[in-house]
């Protein structure tokens, strides 16, 4: 072939690959166009991504239960051959329980275990076994600062405080040193940081121990308050487990309400109360700054050997944390609180269960749709009030 001949040809080639090239090219362009236009309004709508705000948001949903109130009939109900468990008793609410993405509980005796000698009512220790249960049931984390901390002093504390480092279960509200209590818990989810405080009115008249403070934090304003506005400052929302209250009362006292307003004004978003042994209602309180709080007064008891007068009723309550981002900033809705009550069914002092009220009539509670209903009532309604 002559050279250029062979010019002609491979310009030819190239021609018809620049051709087909342009075929293909606009197929694939028109192709892509297609698929642009199956995107309907309301797909556009759904989104959370704004393209002119970048505005998207994030949500995690809290919750919480009451008093993990281990009496001797408990322990012993839990009693196997070779140790304890007491995994069953929460069996028939581990559904509820493992919804939210976070959930708290109070651990009102202390996990010394066989070693240090267990005992029931008045001074508490508990198998270590209930922190598995607890772990298993889908507990997050648990508040220990209440009126039982120091019942097997400063030797129950730092066993119960390392088992629950050992299984990985955090805990909050006593601690093992100084270093340990300055360690603000946080705990993640979808991007949101939640802090988790806790505080005791007291231990029952058992003093603290001379220059061990960190073994439970007492209620004290500037404590408090400087750690709330620590929490605060790395965290998007605080939430403070709070022992407090009078026994048996089903509405919280002025103290109560005192203290909620106040650590509410400093900084904190949800307040789980603990140690009534009943439910005491749920409300929304308005923060000085415009935030809008949620406090519930008394979670009563989740699990305990204690019969009626609704000291065998507790729950799990939960709400929504929503959390907005946009160009100027981030911020914090709480929204959607829903309660879940609860009933310890067992029949003499055997058998221990936690179930849902509204069918513990399956377990012999009598009349359980009606006390369900008055419940449902007694919690919910200061909250539609403020709303
Ligand atoms: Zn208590």
């Amino acid at each position: 072939m002559k050279k250029k001949n062979r010019w002609i040809l491979t310009i030819g080639i190239l021609v018809l690959i620049s051709v087909a090239t342009g075929i293909f090219y606009r197929q694939t362009v028109q192709s892509t166009t297609q698929e642009n236009v199956v995107l309907s309004k309301e797909d556009h709508i759904k989104r959370d991504l704004s393209v002119a705000g970048k505005t998207y948001q994030e949500s995690v949903n809290i919750a919480a239960i009451g008093d993990i109130l281990i009496h001797d009939t408990v322990f012993l109900d839990a009693a196997t051959a070779d140790g304890f468990d007491f995994k069953p008793m929460f069996s028939h609410v581990k559904d509820t329980l493992t919804k939210p993405d976070i959930l708290l509980a109070n651990q009102e005796t202390i996990l010394g275990g066989v070693e240090l000698g267990l005992s029931g009512y008045p001074t508490f220790n508990s198998p270590r076994e209930v922190g598995d249960a607890l772990i298993d049931a889908g507990v997050d984390i648990v508040s220990t600062a209440n009126n039982h901390t120091l019942d097997k002093g400063e030797k129950g504390i730092q066993s119960s405080m390392s088992y629950l480092s050992e299984v990985g279960l955090p805990y909050v509200g006593s601690f093992k040193n100084a270093e340990d209590q300055q360690r603000l818990r946080i705990l993640n989810h979808n991007g949101i940081n939640i802090a988790y405080l806790s505080y005791t009115y007291g231990t029952n008249g058992i003093p603290v121990p001379e220059g061990k403070d960190f073994l439970v934090n007492l209620i004290d304003k500037a404590a408090m308050k400087e750690e709330i506005h620590r929490a605060k400052d790395v965290a998007d929302v605080v939430v403070m487990s709070i022992h407090w209250g009078n026994e048996y009362q089903r509405f919280p006292d002025s103290i109560q309400e005192e203290i909620a307003h106040f650590i509410v004004n400093e900084g904190v978003d949800i307040v789980f109360g603990h140690h009534p042994h009943v439910l005491q209602p749920m409300e929304w309180i308005q923060a000085d700054d415009g935030r809008k709080a949620f406090v519930v007064y008394s979670l009563g008891n989740f699990l305990s050997g204690q019969m009626w007068d609704f000291k065998d009723i507790g729950g799990m309550v939960s709400l929504d944390i929503i959390k907005k981002i946009t160009p100027t900033g981030s911020t914090i809705e709480l929204a959607n609180p829903e309660f879940n009550p609860t009933y310890v069914s067992s029949s003499g002092q055997r058998n221990y269960q936690v179930v849902p009220l509204e069918q513990a009539g399956k377990y012999g509670l009598e009349h359980a749709q009606s006390k369900y209903e008055e419940i449902m009532g007694h919690m919910t309604e200061p909250l539609k009030k403020a709303d």
